[in-house]
């Protein structure tokens, strides 16, 4: 099965002049969902993972499935004043204005290894900020996975000392 043609393309969301991936219509079809997941891993086999880490919120829907399937822990990196407990926090800066992402303290331990997961790799601005926030609890990004890549934005570049797997290349 293509996964490509089961992502929806709607033009400017959500602002004027963005093409974004709707990856909706892919999780709503249960052979598309299972396909995509099977297939990312068989693309992670080789590395060495203790854990998964993925960002609030379409990387929790990637990130759970992988976790489970794997047998690995799953940590979430959340959008701010979303846990409850201690928590480590990253800020970062957008085209306007600075966001954060936080988790909890402990969730990952010095040295173990840990495999970050989104839906959808564009700038790489969010991944990038995610392994700053493993980075400071010690953790080690074994690798940066990904269902869809956007190409031309150069984020590959950006993040090229980690090993990147994306299942699907687009425009
Ligand atoms: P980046 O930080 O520019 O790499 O954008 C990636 C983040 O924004 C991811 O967490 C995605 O969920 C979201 N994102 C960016 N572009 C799209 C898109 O076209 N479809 C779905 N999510 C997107």
């Amino acid at each position: 099965m293509d996964l490509a043609n089961k992502v929806r393309l709607i033009k400017d969301f959500p602002k004027p002049g963005i093409n974004f991936r709707d990856i909706t219509t892919l999780l709503q079809e249960g052979e598309a969902f299972q396909q995509a997941v099977n297939d990312i891993l068989e693309l992670c086999r080789d590395l060495e993972v203790d854990l998964i880490a993925c960002p609030e919120s379409r990387g929790f829907v990637l990130g759970a499935p992988l976790a489970y399937a794997m047998g690995k822990g799953l940590v979430l990196l959340r959008k701010p004043g979303k846990l409850p407990g201690k928590i480590v926090r990253h800020e970062y800066n957008l085209e306007y204005g600075t966001d954060a992402l936080e988790m909890h303290e402990g969730a990952i331990l010095p040295g173990q290894r840990v495999l970050l997961v989104d839906d959808v790799l564009a700038t790489g601005g969010t991944v990038s900020a995610a392994v700053e926030l493993i980075k400071k609890s010690g953790g080690q990004v074994t690798g940066l996975v990904f269902l869809i890549e956007l190409v031309g934005l150069d984020a590959r570049q950006k993040l090229s000392e980690y090993p990147i797997v994306t299942l699907m290349q687009l425009e």
